[in-house]
């Protein structure tokens, strides 16, 4: 019973890293207990309704717009089988507080969280950070600065759009050092500030 939670700065976590971490951390008999994984159905990059372990063992995951539907969709009975609820993508999910709670308070399901802690302008994403207090251990990760392989704490978004939630991979995103977080973000800024002055000149002009 219990949960925990994994935060990164990174892209999203693949869910065999989330395996992986579940092994190497806090469920180290995972293969041998009744396992489910929850994704987002927002992220359709990855079409998979069951993943297979590099032990071979074939685990079922569902892509669910939200997490309440998760125990009517798996079944009654599977439900309360299951050991172990692993749920990617936490950032997505509305519901993830009461979820989390009511899985390991009242149903003794072991919940393994993985999401990321902040969006690309480094503010609150989703209900990640609202779990910490339910969660028995936290761990941050971090990946590998693009720019310089320093240790990536933040996500930097290299398109224009504003909209929190934009889906994509290393196309539209790229983790980053604080030095180069913070530099870009001059340049995008500086770069805005003389385009802006160019428009105003053109307009006194006209
Ligand atoms: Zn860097």
């Amino acid at each position: 019973m219990g949960a925990c939670n994994f935060l990164s700065p990174q892209l999203i976590l693949s869910i065999q890293e989330i395996l992986q971490l579940c092994e190497a951390s806090c469920c180290t008999a995972l293969l041998c207990r009744s396992v489910a994984i929850i994704k987002s159905n927002k992220d359709t990059r990855y079409g998979l309704d069951s993943i297979v372990t590099h032990d071979g063992a074939k685990l079922p995951c569902l892509a669910l717009p939200d997490l309440s539907s998760f125990r009517q969709k798996f079944g009654l009975d599977a439900y309360d089988q299951l050991d172990v609820i692993g749920i990617d993508e936490a950032q997505f999910f509305e519901d993830l507080y009461d979820f989390c709670r009511e899985a390991a308070d009242h149903d003794g399901k072991r919940v393994i969280v993985a999401g990321l802690d902040g969006n690309y302008l480094r503010r609150s994403f989703g209900s990640v950070l609202d779990i910490i207090p339910l969660a028995d251990s936290v761990t941050k990760l971090t990946a590998r600065c693009e720019l310089c392989g320093k240790r990536a704490i933040f996500t930097l978004r290299k398109t224009e759009e504003t909209q929190t939630e934009l889906i994509g991979g290393a196309d539209v995103y790229m983790p980053v050092c604080r030095q180069h977080y913070v530099s870009r973000l001059v340049v995008k800024e500086a770069a805005k500030t003389v385009l802006e002055s160019q428009d105003v000149q053109c307009v006194s002009y006209a």
